[in-house]
């Protein structure tokens, strides 16, 4: 495993780039991406958000449309050559932003447009030009709408996290947007897993896709110290957040609830104990969550509330701790948020609170990591000054309605602001197996080591910022090699 990035033939610039970020060596999802895409071969690649799979398909696009870059003013000289498609806000955001370091010395433009913010700001950039446009798809379809972008040179087309996608009802907006692009380009499709749909959509519109898959993340990572802790009842859950924060000293925690409702108002309660919260969730726009954000990365805020669709992609990692308040109804997203804490070296701490009600969602959440979480109970001291059991009844009620009940219409539009996903993927069988350990890519006992993607995530994002070795914290690789 000595792929070097030199190795790959890229362009002069875009090394360059990837030295500066302290990039030094490609992750495994990008050894293997990387060569296929310079080929301009379609590719399904098996890989989440925090394998480095962003560079992975990236890098060589850059390097594709290399040929192309120019410094003219002119704008017609700077069609979109390149189309990604994301699910989210963040994830279109945080892509861009890697899209614009990678190509900042190759005279390549990005621009990014995604719903929920102003939109003139968007075309402006598109009327300057821009050769690689990352788009959520909604807001995407507004601009063709109003004819502020044009499509007809699109040589390359990038559908990232398209599971995300599909579940938040994107499939009409992506065929509508496949449609317009010229039929002769490349496809990469991303997903961290496939579902038959997501292998109907495969089908319909990759041609020979190369399979690429990097070791399948395992939440067991060996430095992350898994907790149960057993309350009384719903309204325990909230005493025992603020318990276990001052109990343990935990410095800086996420605290993960299942509706944006609980999020918010845990987050409100949480501050009226005198602790330090804020939340992150679909109903706030995006200003204020990246002002949310920006403060918590800046270890302003102690606890950040969070939803699952809020936190993806989220460029936050190696905390001390993450909570689950909630259990999440997918297993899939218990490995996604113990994966924000931990790292090569340093411990983490992921504690899940639960009730009598959750011991499915905790059943299955072992099976998927094979192994008993301990699990204790926790005697906590309910305040006296509190709403009524019925208020907080009511209450409940309708957060699982709103957990439930999303309609597909309201779905969409709230997905570009990030509506909590209801159900997960529990429904989605796939989730039962997917997680075994991949022979050629995990030895035997790495299924319960480290080497997994959630826990690369917060390593590789950390890796960005002091650039530590990287095969030492990327999946598929062992620690000890
Ligand atoms: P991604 O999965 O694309 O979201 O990447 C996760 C994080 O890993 C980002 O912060 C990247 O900047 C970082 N990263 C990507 N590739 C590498 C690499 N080869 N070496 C170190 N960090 C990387």
């Amino acid at each position: 495993m000595s792929t070097t990035f030199e190795s790959f033939g890229l362009a002069e610039p875009i090394l360059r780039a990837v030295t500066e970020l302290g990039y030094r060596e490609p992750t495994p999802i990008q050894a293997q991406a990387i060569p296929i895409v310079l080929q301009g071969r379609d590719v399904m690649g098996a890989a989440q958000t925090g394998t480095g799979k962003t560079a992975g398909f990236a890098l060589p696009i850059l390097q594709r449309l290399m040929q192309h870059a120019n410094t003219s003013a002119s704008p017609a000289r700077h069609p979109v050559r390149a189309l990604i498609l994301a699910p989210t806000r963040e994830l279109a955001d945080q892509i861009y932003a890697n899209v614009r370091d990678y190509a900042k010395h190759t005279g390549l433009r990005a621009a990014v447009v995604c719903g929920g913010v102003d939109i003139a700001p968007q075309i402006a950039a598109l009327r300057r030009g821009c050769e690689v446009l990352i788009a959520t798809p909604g807001r995407l379809l507004d601009h063709v709408g109003q004819k502020t972008v044009n499509l007809g040179q699109a040589e390359m087309l990038v559908l990232d996290e398209a599971d995300r996608m599909l579940d938040m009802g994107f499939l009409p907006d992506i065929q509508r947007i496949i449609r317009l692009l010229p039929e002769q380009r490349q496809n990469l499709m991303f997903s961290a897993t496939f579902s038959g749909d997501i292998r109907k959509l495969a089908e319909t519109f990759l041609n020979d896709p190369v399979s690429i898959e990097v070791a399948r993340r395992n939440a067991a990572a060996e430095n992350v110290e898994q907790l149960v802790y057993r309350v009384a009842g719903a309204d325990a859950k909230r005493a025992a957040v603020a318990q276990l924060v001052r109990q343990r000293q935990i410095s800086q925690v996420i605290v993960f609830t299942n509706t944006k409702i609980g999020a918010g108002r845990l987050a409100r309660q949480l501050e009226k104990e005198g602790l330090n919260a804020d939340a992150i969730h679909g109903d706030k726009s995006q200003q204020e969550r990246l002002a949310t954000l920006d403060k918590f990365k800046r270890g302003e805020t102690t606890i950040l509330v969070a939803t699952d669709v809020a936190a993806r992609g989220l460029d936050i990692a190696e905390l001390p701790a993450v909570i689950n308040y909630d259990l999440p109804y997918s297993p899939e997203d218990y490995i996604h948020r113990i994966g924000r804490t931990g790292r090569a070296g340093a411990s983490g701490l992921a504690l899940s609170l639960m009730t009598g009600d959750d011991e499915r969602l905790l059943a299955d959440i072992e099976k998927l990591l094979k192994r008993k979480l301990p699990a204790e109970s926790l005697a906590v001291d309910l305040p006296v000054a509190e709403a009524g059991v019925r208020e907080r009844r009511e209450r409940r009620g309708r957060d699982e309605a709103d957990a439930g009940a999303a309609p597909a219409r309201r779905r969409r539009r709230e997905t570009e602001g990030h509506l909590p996903k209801a159900t997960g993927y529990s429904n989605d069988p796939f989730f039962y197996k997917p997680y075994e350990p991949e022979v050629s890519a995990v030895t035997a006992d790495t299924a319960d080591s480290s080497v997994d993607s959630a826990s690369s995530r917060s390593s590789i994002t950390g890796a960005r910022r002091t650039a530590r070795p990287v095969p030492a914290l990327l999946g598929g690789i062992k620690k000890s090699s």
